[in-house]
């Protein structure tokens, strides 16, 4: 890898994001550092370069806004022809400890869930084929997990089809945010068999996890040379914004498997895996 390799992460003015920005420029690749806010993307790129003398680039990226998504694969294609390596790491959590409203599950599923996948599907076509293979990196979380012991959906059809490789399909994965999302406008979402704790986060990773599998799967037949490796991973429980600075872990420690996955070799690289601290864990 080199300064000719561009990394891309979203939602990286501050936590994780920021964190996993600075390592993969540290390690001499050109990042773009993207942010919905202009001003806290363009002080955050100066912190980086000023300050740490690192290559970085900015430019605004709202997930959530089909306009903003387009306008930036296009910048991209203009400035440096594509893109190696994507990280998926904007999101939103409205539920701090054990609170658990529902009050945001749109913007929560609409952000962590369609955002990472509307985000793959425009930066696909722009991945440059490379020795290394293209990476897609998706902050996910434990809490999204099929098979998890706690907070995992009640449907054991549905468990089944969300982890069998050959029913997952994408209409899968919207239909089953959909419904949810069609409970909480109804008011029935309690009794509906979701995750209990964070269930509208729980929901929206449990389907970027999904995501991840199908996009593996319909990647899988690419030539060597264009090989695009996609995977997710859980950062921990992180002292950011997002969990009101609780947490054990340092956003520089969560962000390592992150980087890791990004860089790895490719005669080490795996394909539809979910990792936590550089090891496969389960979905
Ligand atoms: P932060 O709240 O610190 O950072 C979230 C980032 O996402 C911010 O830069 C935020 O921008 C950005 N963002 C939110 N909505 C959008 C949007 N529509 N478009 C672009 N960017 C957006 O949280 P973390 O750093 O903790 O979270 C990073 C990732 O890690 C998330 O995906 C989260 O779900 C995941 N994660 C975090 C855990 C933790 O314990 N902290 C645990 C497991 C997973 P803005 O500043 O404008 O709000």
């Amino acid at each position: 890898w080199s300064s000719e390799n561009v990394a891309v992460v979203t939602g990286s003015n501050r936590g994780i994001g920021l964190e996993i920005a600075r390592q993969l420029a540290s390690h001499g690749l050109t990042v773009v550092l993207t942010a919905r806010n202009v001003d806290a993307g363009l002080e955050a790129v100066k912190s980086l370069t000023c300050q740490e003398g690192l290559k970085v680039e900015f430019h605004q990226l709202d997930v959530t806004d089909a306009s903003s998504i387009k306008e930036f694969g296009c910048w991209i294609k203009q400035t440096f022809g594509g893109l190696d390596i994507l990280v998926n790491n904007a999101g939103v959590n409205y539920n701090l400890g054990l609170d658990n409203s529902v009050e945001f599950a749109e913007t929560v599923i609409s952000t962590n869930y369609q955002g990472t996948k509307n985000m793959i599907k425009a930066m696909i076509p722009l991945m440059r084929p490379s020795p290394h293979g293209a990476r897609i990196v998706n902050v996910s979380s434990r809490l999204g997990r099929v098979f998890g012991r706690r907070n995992r959906l009640a449907n054991v059809e549905l468990r089944d089809q969300l982890s069998n490789p050959d029913l997952l399909t994408e209409e899968l994965i919207d239909r089953t945010v959909s419904k949810f999302i069609d409970q909480v406008n109804d008011g029935t979402w309690e009794s509906g068999g979701w995750p209990q704790t964070l269930t509208d986060y729980s929901i929206s990773k449990l389907a970027v996890n999904a995501y991840t599998r199908l996009t593996a799967k319909e990647l899988s037949r690419r030539r060597e040379g264009e090989k695009i490796y996609v995977n997710s991973f859980c950062p921990g429980w992180v002292k950011t914004a997002m969990t009101g600075f609780a947490g054990n872990m340092s956003p520089e420690d969560a962000a390592d498997t992150g980087v890791w996955l990004s860089l790895v070799l490719s005669q080490e690289a795996v394909s539809g895996k979910f990792f936590a601290e550089r090891r496969e864990i389960n979905f």
